[in-house]
């Protein structure tokens, strides 16, 4: 039998309209089928040996209004986290500079909000305009916007905005129920028409089935515009919520996961996101393997602990991976290229001939 055969037929075009017997379909491929597959359809958009760097800091902890069961941010679980109030803008500014320093090309925000208020938007919109400053691509997660707040950090130069999904439509009422499948949505509609990129996708591991894991990946990938950044999250089990104690998922599923998300996304940054830290070298390989191609770098995600920088360093050099690089936007940057592309121009004395010189030039003095 020939490998296209043992594929189910696919192709790496950008669609809309995945249904859930396709993807049950992909789910119970063989591994290496299924691997050589998303490996494939990962080449055909994306140099296989880079990957993403971004950084994510939290700017406001703790105290979160909503009740999602696996964060250790919602107010109504006690986890002893400290919470923080919004940090001020100098803070970040240093924050983002050092993410800079050590290789992140994105830097993105986090506040632990149902929603921001209106009397947040000026800082936060300071704090876009100020990380832009830098080169850095910038991203925010504060919870719902509305249509005006969308417009307002699309102005302030916010280039990603990130609002995940969590999990599939069935299974959302038994993990969040403070706000609904399609305030997420609306979200993500004003973010879209705004004209911001969008990240969002999931997280697997907290007591849903394999149809959940297709149905979260069906909702991605049928939105009117592919997430432009697709975070995969293994559930970090946090001691004090509700799902401190759900049963671990097979490594192997996540893979899975990973690689779907990689076939119905194609053209979107897959992002290896919460959990790696408990993943080994290995697992991590094969999730670049199966098309992940972005991570976050930092010991920290939030509130929960993620490998050291160096350790990733490591790990990109045993496997020969680049960090992508992305366009710096800054003043200095600009000036910079500028420069250099005047430096690169030819002279006068290279564009002509002087025709008073009573000698013509050889073939072989040119
Ligand atoms: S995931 Fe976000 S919205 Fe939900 S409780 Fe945590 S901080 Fe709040």
């Amino acid at each position: 039998m020939t490998i296209a055969a043992n594929v189910p037929h696919l192709s790496a075009d950008i669609r809309h309209n995945w249904t859930s017997d396709e993807v049950q379909q992909l789910f119970s491929m063989p591994f290496n089928d299924l691997l050589f597959k998303a490996q494939t359809v990962h080449r055909q958009y994306f140099d296989p040996n880079e990957v993403q760097v971004s950084t994510l800091l939290s700017i406001k902890t703790g105290a979160c209004p909503e009740d999602c069961k696996y964060c250790p941010q919602s107010a109504r679980y006690d986890t002893g986290l400290e919470k923080e109030r919004l940090l001020e803008i100098e803070k970040v500014i240093e924050r983002a500079k050092e993410a800079k320093a050590t290789g992140s090309t994105r830097f993105c925000m986090g506040a632990a909000w149902r929603n921001p208020r209106e009397r947040d938007m000026p800082y936060v919109t300071k704090m876009v305009e100020e990380v832009k400053k830098l080169g850095l691509e910038t991203c925010m997660t504060l919870g719902m916007l509305s249509r005006e707040q969308a417009i307002a950090l699309k102005q302030a130069g916010l280039d990603y905005y990130n609002h995940n999904l969590d999990t599939s439509p069935e299974f959302y009422g038994d993990i969040i129920t403070t706000r609904t499948y399609d305030d997420r949505l609306n979200t993500l509609q004003n973010v879209r028409d705004a004209g911001m990129n969008v990240c969002s996708g999931g997280i697997v591991g907290m007591g849903e089935s394999a149809s959940d894991r297709a149905g979260l990946l069906i909702q991605l990938a049928n939105l009117p515009e592919h997430p432009q950044s697709v975070p995969i999250n293994m559930l970090v089990k946090v001691e004090g919520t509700p799902l401190d104690n759900v049963d671990d998922l097979e490594p192997f599923e996540f893979i899975r996961t990973i690689a779907i998300a990689r076939i119905m996304m194609p053209a979107s940054h897959v992002r290896l996101s919460a959990g790696r830290e408990n993943m080994n070298e290995q697992m991590q390989a094969l999730c670049f393997m199966a098309g992940a191609n972005s991570i976050f770098y930092g010991c920290k995600l939030l509130t929960t602990s993620n490998p050291d920088t160096h350790e990733d360093v490591l790990l990109f050099k045993k496997l020969g991976i680049n960090a992508e690089r992305t366009r710096d936007f800054s003043d200095e940057a600009h000036e910079q290229a500028l420069q250099e592309e005047i430096a690169a121009q030819p002279s006068a004395a290279d564009l002509f001939y002087d025709a008073t010189a009573t000698k013509t030039p050889s073939v072989t003095e040119v």
